[in-house]
């Protein structure tokens, strides 16, 4: 589980702190604040210098954290489904074969970060991490599951144990959401 003081701490204080820091960063910059964070994200090389790096931390934070909450929102599939269900078990044979990579890439992680499973445009599943709020769209993937692994998602639960709180949050992952995501890539990239 994932307990609620966390859960809240997390949405109410770190989220929005994301949300407050890109809508100042962008204040000044009219044209881009009509732009989604898909669009921003995809073309951080060419942002204006003055607001690229708040773009990739703010903005890769606050989008995040918009997937983070369906990730491990109540109810839905408590396995996968679909099609993402699918291309699951022809990359990785099966659950257990998704999470030992994705585990590996939770608990490398030096420091604050995200472990993804990600889509590329040709349809390919693959495991990665980024660091602090960098998201895989400025890297032409998709991600259909992230995990948090910042101290912030975790440390009242688990203080220093990280391994932990991963196995955890396999416990309360809404395969609803990874299926909608693979859904999201498939228009995107037209597979
Ligand atoms: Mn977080």
């Amino acid at each position: 589980m994932i307990d609620a003081e966390t859960m809240t701490l997390h949405h109410q204080e770190h989220h929005q702190s994301y949300v407050d820091a890109l809508n100042a960063a962008l204040a000044d910059y009219p044209e881009l604040q009509g732009r989604t964070l898909g669009e921003l994200l995809t073309t951080l090389p060419e942002l204006p210098e003055e607001v690229r790096q708040d773009v990739q931390n703010q903005g890769g934070g606050h989008l995040n954290h918009a997937l983070w909450w369906r990730w491990v929102a109540p109810g839905g599939s408590r396995e996968p489904v679909g099609r993402s269900a699918e291309r699951i078990a022809e990359t990785f044979g099966d659950l257990e074969g998704l999470k030992e990579p994705f585990n590996a890439a939770a608990d490398a992680r030096f420091g604050s970060g995200w472990a993804w499973l990600v889509v590329d445009e040709s349809g390919r599943l693959s495991v990665l991490s980024t660091p602090n709020q960098d998201h895989p769209i400025s890297q032409g993937l998709v991600p259909l599951l992230g995990l948090d692994v910042w101290e912030h998602a975790y440390y009242l639960s688990y203080r220093n144990r990280r391994p932990e709180y991963i196995n955890a949050f396999w416990e309360v992952v809404n395969w609803d959401a990874v299926e909608e995501q693979h859904g999201v890539a498939a228009a995107l990239f037209g597979f």
